[in-house]
């Protein structure tokens, strides 16, 4: 199968795996990327991100011009993915969430990789994590919520999802608030003797990696400072802070303003692309392929890695 999008767009990538950083759900390895990418040059033409900037800025992007993306500042992406970036002579942007880089704990990627890493598989998880619901004060909360919940109604505009995955995604992003779901996974943790510390070490990619990144020739741009997983819902002035404080992280790192973002779990509003512009945002990125009414430079479509490996059978 051939990948027929026309439209610019960007490419959007997030884990990657091998013997230093486990399989985890839509991970790939180094070989899977080196044959995506040949697979895309192919039909599509993979600009330089200064290249897609100047072009998106300008509305001279062609049809069939993308580029490739990285979200959250992970390390398997410096180790596993730059290489083979640098192979083919491709650059990318790399949305950097900022939390992580001044020590604060983001919970986000340590329970992915506790889930990846501890769990056979997605439904192993799954049944634990009911298991301590039920064991929990939301048990009621939860259960009333299931009751008239359609899971194949949410999340539409992504496929890949199983039925678990989207049951956990809205009792995670819904029904629970950050601090509830937090405390449930934190005890499933703890329940195993597991060390959150030792998990966080190899996590994410330093200031100085960051700084190397920006100046080879990629661009770095903002992807909020905690990683709220439903962003558009919180008031202005918090929205604002994650980005404010993303902003002047990232660009005291690279010694240099930030022009460019992606959305957080594609979660935003208008809100949130007034205080993108205000902080000076010439480009951003959603995170899949649903048009937007009118070409906003803040709403770039991309599709997800996991998408194309399924579509081309790699
Ligand atoms: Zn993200």
């Amino acid at each position: 199968m051939i990948h027929g999008i026309e439209d610019p767009h960007g490419i959007m990538f997030h884990h990657f795996h091998d013997e230093n950083h486990p399989i985890g759900q839509g991970s790939i390895s180094s070989s899977q990327l080196d044959d995506l990418l040949n697979i895309l040059k192919k039909t599509h033409i993979i600009l330089e991100p200064y290249e897609w900037f100047k072009k998106s800025i300008t509305n001279t992007l062609k049809k069939r011009e993308i580029c490739i993306t990285l979200d959250d500042n992970l390390k398997c992406q410096i180790d596993i993915a730059e290489p083979v970036f640098r192979n083919h002579g491709i650059s990318a942007f790399w949305f950097v969430y900022s939390s992580p880089l001044i020590n604060e704990k983001e919970y986000l990627e340590i329970f992915r990789f506790f889930r990846s890493k501890y769990f056979s598989d997605f439904d192993s998880f799954f049944k634990a994590f009911m298991q301590t619901v039920q064991k929990s004060d939301y048990e009621q909360v939860i259960n009333n919520a299931l009751k008239s919940f359609d899971p194949s109604n949410y999340l539409k505009a992504f496929p890949f999802y199983s039925t678990k995955d989207r049951i956990f995604r809205f009792l995670r992003d819904h029904v629970l608030n950050k601090l509830q779901y937090d405390q449930l996974m934190i005890s499933m943790i703890n329940e195993m003797n597991i060390d959150v510390k030792n998990i966080s070490e190899n996590l994410w990619n330093a200031k100085g990696d960051l700084l190397k990144l920006s100046k080879s020739g990629h661009f770095l741009g903002l992807h909020s400072h905690s990683h709220p997983t439903n962003l558009k819902v919180l008031p202005e002035k918090s929205q604002l802070d994650e980005y404010h404080r993303n902003n002047e992280i990232l660009s005291s790192i690279i010694d240099q303003p930030i022009k460019a973002m992606s959305h957080p779990c594609n979660s935003y509003n208008e809100i949130t692309l007034e205080i993108l512009q205000s902080l000076g945002i010439k480009l951003g990125f959603r995170s899949n392929m649903k048009k937007t009414a009118n070409l906003n430079h803040l709403e770039y479509p991309r599709i997800d890695h996991s998408i194309l490996i399924k579509n081309f059978g790699l």
